[in-house]
């Protein structure tokens, strides 16, 4: 058992790496941040930040600046893809938090916000640092970096995202990921389409495909991501610019309005989507890991970068209550763990659901969700509230605790 002192290395300035680093901060530690990247990804791709997200970027006093770089979500409509027709629509403002809504956002800049707020907190980001090895031994983390030198650290939270060294050093033995999906992510310059309102989180169902249309900032571009189920898994690959071919090929019989928005296409990147599932492993006496590196969700309901800034503020609340880095650690896996798993199952279930191969019956089902949700709006039939009202700031949940009202739903 080890105590952690005053010394945090974090691995990874993410959304979940610089969130639990500038908390870290604001309750006394000393905090160095390690990123490979010397500036931003520079892919502008989109992000939905859902209530459950926003409590966690409200507590850390950034709110009104979030608003200010985004877009509030009012609506989710669901479409079929040949027709483009209308099969489920769901009022955000009806049935989301009102002091909290789903924000739509370009996900750089939402790093930008936490990256400055962690500074200005006295956060120490070390970019250019990518490490490509750990070792734990006499009471120290050795991160071996790229550029040939190292660096010691006495804690380190891994926020390192899928392919964690820090997972892979308490889990040494996991098997490479297979990706199962192919996402192109895009995006449309202003006028590029009049498919897509502002506000409007727009999903159009396919066999084996859909496409999430939105537009983040105050209304000028179009994000676009279209995930097609691959019928092999495929080795895992990092995102790479692409051509507008696979894209167009694949999603050539989506019609309606939405088949003029993929021939407006600017700019396009290929991601390979898979999950290593929720690690084995969560910590060791020095390191322990939180975000996409402890688990990857698929990014059905759109809960990957909620669940880190999730992730950020329970690992800081419990290390401020406990002086072992190792009961902080144990604590934390207990009031997280069957949240984290609950939600990765929902979200490749509503993959599923999606990508359903016969049209009917997908068609069906969820126009019947669509009237069930006007019939009674009130008496939680809206499918991700279970996902969204969960406020680990002011009542952070309980071990073991059931939060899941429902898991056959409709999604973004
Ligand atoms: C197509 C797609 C759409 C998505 N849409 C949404 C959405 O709408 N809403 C949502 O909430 N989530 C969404 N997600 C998921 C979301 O992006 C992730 O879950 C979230 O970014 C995880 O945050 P993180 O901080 O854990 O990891 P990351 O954001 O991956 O950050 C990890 C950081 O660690 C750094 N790093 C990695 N390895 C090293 C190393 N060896 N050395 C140094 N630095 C390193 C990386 O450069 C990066 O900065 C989507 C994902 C995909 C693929």
């Amino acid at each position: 058992m080890s105590g952690h002192g005053g010394k945090i290395t974090v691995l990874g300035a993410g959304l979940a790496g610089l969130a639990v680093a500038l908390l870290l901060a604001r309750s006394g530690k000393r905090v160095t941040v390690l990123e490979q990247l010397e500036g931003s990804d520079g892919r502008g791709t989109g992000i939905q930040i859902t209530p459950n997200g926003m409590r966690v970027l409200a507590a850390l006093g950034l709110f009104d600046q979030v608003r200010e770089i985004g877009a509030e979500a009012t609506g989710v409509e669901v479409r079929d893809h040949l027709s483009g027709r209308l099969l489920a629509g769901i009022d955000l403002s009806r049935h989301g938090d009102s002091e909290f809504p789903t924000m739509l956002l370009i996900r750089n800049e939402l790093v930008r916000l936490l990256a400055l707020a962690a500074q200005s907190a006295g956060v120490e980001i070390l970019r250019g640092r990518k490490v490509v090895g750990l070792t734990e031994s006499g009471g120290t983390v050795f991160c071996r970096l790229s550029c040939g030198s190292s660096h010691a650290a006495s804690r380190l939270i891994g926020a390192d995202g899928l392919h964690s060294r820090a997972r892979e050093l308490l889990n040494p033995n996991e098997p490479p990921i297979r990706a199962t999906h192919v996402a192109w992510r895009a995006t449309i310059s202003a006028g590029g389409g009049d498919a897509i309102n502002a506000g409007t989180v727009s999903l159009v169902v396919g066999p084996n495909r859909h496409l999430v249309a939105y537009r983040p900032d105050s209304g000028a571009s179009i994000n676009l991501v279209a995930v097609l189920r691959t019928k092999h898994p495929f080795e895992y690959h990092a995102p790479r610019i692409s051509d507008f071919k696979g894209l167009l090929g694949e999603f050539a019989d989506f019609g309606g309005r939405f088949g003029e928005l993929l021939s407006n296409v600017d700019s396009v990147s290929r991601w390979a989507l898979g999950s290593a599932g929720v690690a084995r492993n969560w910590n060791s006496e020095r390191v322990a890991i939180i975000g996409d590196a402890l688990h990857p969700v698929l990014p059905f309901l759109a809960q990957g970068g909620s669940l880190a800034l999730e992730d950020a503020w329970v690992m800081s609340h419990k290390l401020s209550i406990h002086q072992e880095f190792t009961a902080a650690a144990a604590e934390f896996r207990k009031v997280r763990e069957s949240r984290v798993r609950k939600v990765a199952l929902a979200s490749s279930r509503q993959g599923w659901i999606y990508h359903f191969p016969l049209r009917l019956p997908r068609n069906l089902v969820l126009k019947a969700l669509h009237f069930g949700g006007r019939l009674a709006p009130g008496l939680g039939t809206f499918p991700f509230r279970w996902i969204h009202d969960m406020d680990v700031v002011n009542d952070p949940p309980k071990e073991n605790t059931d939060q899941a009202s429902s898991l056959t739903q409709i999604g973004t």
